[in-house]
């Protein structure tokens, strides 16, 4: 008998992401499964908080508004700056991420949001944020995670984390 979904459990699921104006964003049906670790903030809250309690076989449909998603917009993370504070050699595009640090020197993801002659506008804000996110769901494994999953708060093995 498998544990229903919990805390400190590898979940392995296929889902289906359709955002409202009914295109999907990300599918994993067809190809590899998702393998997350269960509270540990690997996929959004919303989603997580809602699988909680699921079994293997069970099928759903899980509505998560944009603050349990990739967060209300928020405009004030939008910014514009120089193109020269990029390094020249970067090829900039819209949708492009990159990793920065914020000004309490925290790691944090920035996008491309535009580009206009030698400005560009960069955004703290996920390219989904501010939608509603629509996921198809079937759980296909649960098991508990071991201690060095645990530690590192990820799932090890096929679908999970490599470490060398
Ligand atoms: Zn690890």
């Amino acid at each position: 008998m498998k544990p229903a979904i919990a805390d400190g459990h590898v979940v392995t699921i296929h889902y289906r992401l359709t955002l409202d104006d009914g295109s999907i964003a990300d599918q994993s049906f067809g190809g590899e499964p998702l393998v997350y670790m269960h509270g540990a903030q690997n996929i959004v809250p919303g989603l997580e908080r809602q699988l909680a309690g699921k079994n293997v076989g069970d099928k759903c449909d899980v509505v998560v508004p944009a603050n349990e998603g990739y967060g209300d917009y928020d405009p004030a993370r939008d910014q514009t700056v120089p193109r020269s504070q990029f390094p020249p050699k970067v090829e900039l595009a819209v949708g492009m991420a990159f990793q920065t640090r914020n000004r309490m020197g925290q790691p944090m993801t920035v996008w491309v949001k535009a580009l206009k002659d030698d400005q560009v506008t960069i955004t703290g804000n996920h390219p989904m944020a501010g939608q509603r996110l629509n996921f198809s769901v079937e759980i296909v494994d649960i098991r508990r995670a071991t201690n060095d999953e645990k530690k590192h708060g990820h799932a090890h093995g096929p679908g999970g984390h490599h470490h060398h």
